[in-house]
C-alpha cells in the first residue's frame, strides 16, 4: 500500500464512503480508513447507516409493516387466513443478508472506482499525517487533504448501563431474538419511535418514557399531534414529561425508575430501550498536534464549508453540527470531495429533509410553524387531509395530512410537513421547489396524476391561497 495519498479519509460510513468515491471520481488519489466490525466479526463498510442503522432498521420497519398490515388491515380487503406468525429469526436473517449486501457492494464500488480501503483506527498527528492502527499494529500514512467522517455512537443517561442484552442501543434492538412481552423505551424520538413500531407490531408492549412534553420534538406540532394519536391507537404507550431516572437488573429484568410530577415510580421490562440521542464519535481520533479543534458539545468545529480550523483537514456528517442523517453526511462529503477539486461544491441546509419511518410516516423540510412564529416570520398555511384523496382510501390509508407554509408576502414555500402514507417519498417534490426557491403557487399550477397521493400535496398548495377543490376552505 502506498503511504502518500491527495486524500485521505477517515470513516467509511455514508459521509465517508460517499467522499471517497466522489474524490475518486475526480481524480485524486484517496484512501479510506474505517474501523467499524460486522456481526460477523469481520471489518464492514457503511458505517452506522448501513450495519446498525438507516438499512437493518427500515428491513425490520419493512417485515413487521407486513406481519401487522395481516393482522390488523388484510381483512378489509377480503383477504383471510388464520394464525398468522412471525419467525423473529427469519426476520433478523433477512434484514441480515440485506446489510451484507450493501455493505459488500461498497468494497465493490471502491474497487471499480479505485478507492483503497483500509481496516484500521486513523488518527491526526499533524502535517497532513495519518496514524492506522490494526490491533498491535501501526503504520503512518500522509495526505494532502484529510476528510474526517468519524460519525456518531449512541449515548446514555445516568445510571442506565447499556449491556446490549437487556439493555439495548440502537444495535442491539435490532438483534433481539425474541420478541420481549414488555418493552420498556427511554425517549420518544426518532430511534425510540421507529423500533417501538417494530417490536409492537410484533407483539410487544410498548412503553416510551419522554422527557419533553411531546414526541419527536423537532417535528411540526400538527404532525406530531397526528402521529401521537395514530401511535396511541397502536397500542404505544407514551408518557410524556416522564424523567427516567435509573435502571437496574432485577432477576433477569429491567426495573425503571422514573419520575413524572414529581413523583418516583419503578416499572418492570423485559428489555430497556435506550434511544436518548447521538453524540460525535472521536474516541482515539485526533493526535496532540493536529490542530482539530471540538466545539462545547464534543462535535469537530466546522464552518460553513467543512473546513475544521487545521488547514486541509475537513469534516462531515454526524461527527459535525447539523441534523444526525445519512444524506447530510452524504451530500457534505460531495461538496468536499468537489472544494478539494477546486470545484464550488454547495449544500443548502435549508432544505435537509427528514423522514420518520413510522405508520403513519412522517416527513418535512425546512421551517415548522413554530419556528415561523418564534421568528416573527408572516406565512400562510394550506393543509390536505389524506382522508379526502381517493387514492389514500383505496389503500385502506386515510390517516394524516399534508400541511404546506409560504410567505405571506411573496408565497415562497418555507415548509412542507407530511404523515400519512409513503410521505418519506412525497416530501421529495416539496425539497425540489424549496431548492428553487419556489412558491406554493408553483405547486399548485403543476399538474398530478391522479389518482395518487402526490394529489394531497397539490390539493394542500390550493389550500394555501383558499382554493383547495376537495375540501371547504
Ligand atoms: P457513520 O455512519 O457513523 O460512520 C462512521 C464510520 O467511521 C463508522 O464505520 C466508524 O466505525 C468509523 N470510525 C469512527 N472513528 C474512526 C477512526 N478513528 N478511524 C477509522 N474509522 C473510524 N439517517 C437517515 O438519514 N435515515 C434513516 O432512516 C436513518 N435511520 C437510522 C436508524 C438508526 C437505528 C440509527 C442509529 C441511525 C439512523 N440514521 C438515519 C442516522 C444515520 O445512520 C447517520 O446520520 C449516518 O450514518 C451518519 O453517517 P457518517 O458517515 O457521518 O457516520
Ligand atoms: P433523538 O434526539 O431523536 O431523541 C431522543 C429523545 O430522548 C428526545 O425526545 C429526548 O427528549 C428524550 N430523552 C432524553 N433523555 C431522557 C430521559 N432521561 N428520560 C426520558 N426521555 C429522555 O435521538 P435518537 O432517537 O437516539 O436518534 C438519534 C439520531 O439518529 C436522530 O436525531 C436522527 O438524527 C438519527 N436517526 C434518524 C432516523 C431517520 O432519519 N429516520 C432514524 C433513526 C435515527
Amino acid at each position: 500500500m502506498s503511504n502518500q495519498y491527495d486524500v485521505v479519509v477517515i470513516g467509511g460510513g455514508p459521509g465517508g464512503y460517499v467522499a471517497a468515491i466522489r474524490c475518486a471520481q475526480l481524480g485524486l488519489s484517496t484512501l479510506c480508513v474505517d474501523n467499524f466490525i460486522g456481526k460477523d466479526d469481520k471489518p464492514a463498510l457503511g458505517g452506522t447507516c448501513l450495519n446498525v442503522g438507516c438499512i437493518p432498521s427500515k428491513a425490520l420497519l419493512d417485515s413487521s409493516k407486513n406481519f401487522a398490515h395481516m393482522q390488523h388491515d388484510y381483512h378489509n380487503h377480503g383477504i383471510s387466513f388464520e394464525n398468522a406468525k412471525i419467525d423473529v429469526n427469519t426476520m433478523i436473517g433477512r434484514k441480515d443478508a440485506i446489510v451484507k449486501q450493501f455493505t459488500g457492494g461498497i468494497a465493490g464500488l471502491f474497487k471499480a472506482n479505485k478507492v483503497k480501503a483500509s481496516h484500521a483506527t486513523g488518527t491526526l498527528m499533524g502535517n497532513g499525517e495519518i496514524k492506522l492502527t490494526q490491533g498491535d499494529k501501526t503504520t503512518t500514512v500522509t495526505a494532502k487533504n484529510i476528510i474526517i467522517a468519524t460519525g456518531s455512537t449512541p449515548f446514555s443517561i445516568p445510571n442506565v448501563i447499556i449491556d446490549n442484552n437487556l439493555i439495548v442501543d440502537n444495535a442491539g434492538a435490532l438483534n433481539i431474538s425474541e420478541t420481549p412481552k414488555k418493552l420498556g423505551i427511554i425517549g420518544a424520538g426518532v430511534i425510540g419511535l421507529e423500533m417501538a413500531s417494530v417490536w409492537g407490531r410484533l407483539g410487544s408492549d410498548i412503553v416510551i418514557f419522554e422527557a419533553m412534553d411531546s414526541l419527536l420534538a423537532a417535528a411540526d406540532i400538527d404532525i406530531a399531534k397526528v402521529a401521537g394519536r395514530e401511535f396511541k391507537k397502536q397500542k404505544m404507550d407514551i408518557r410524556l414529561k416522564t424523567f427516567v431516572k435509573a435502571a437496574d437488573i432485577v432477576n433477569g429484568k429491567v426495573e425503571v425508575t422514573f419520575e413524572k410530577n414529581g413523583e418516583q415510580s419503578k416499572e418492570i421490562f423485559d428489555k430497556l430501550l435506550v434511544a436518548v440521542g447521538r453524540k460525535s464519535n472521536t474516541e482515539g481520533l485526533l493526535g496532540d498536534n493536529c490542530g482539530v479543534e471540538l466545539t462545547d458539545r464534543g462535535q469537530i468545529q466546522v464552518n460553513d464549508l467543512c473546513q475544521t480550523t487545521a488547514n486541509n483537514i475537513w469534516a462531515i456528517g454526524d461527527v459535525v453540527r447539523g441534523p444526525m442523517l445519512a444524506h447530510k453526511a452524504s451530500e457534505e462529503g460531495i461538496a468536499v470531495a468537489e472544494r478539494i477539486a477546486g470545484q464550488h461544491g454547495h449544500i443548502d441546509f435549508n432544505t435537509v429533509p427528514w423522514v420518520i419511518y413510522t405508520e403513519p410516516e412522517m416527513a418535512w423540510v425546512g421551517k415548522t410553524e413554530q419556528q415561523l412564529k418564534d421568528e416573527g416570520v408572516e406565512y400562510n398555511v394550506g393543509t390536505f387531509p389524506f382522508a379526502a384523496i381517493g387514492r389514500a382510501v383505496a389503500m385502506n390509508q386515510p390517516q394524516g395530512m399534508v400541511k404546506l407554509l409560504a410567505d405571506k408576502e411573496t408565497d415562497t414555500l418555507l415548509g412542507a410537513h407530511i404523515v400519512g402514507a409513503n410521505a418519506s417519498e412525497l416530501i421529495a417534490e416539496c425539497v425540489v421547489t424549496m431548492e428553487f426557491q419556489g412558491c406554493s403557487e408553483d405547486l399548485a399550477r403543476i399538474i398530478h396524476a391522479h389518482p395518487t397521493l402526490s394529489e394531497a400535496v397539490h390539493e394542500a398548495a390550493l389550500s394555501v391561497d383558499k382554493r383547495a377543490i376537495h375540501k371547504m376552505n
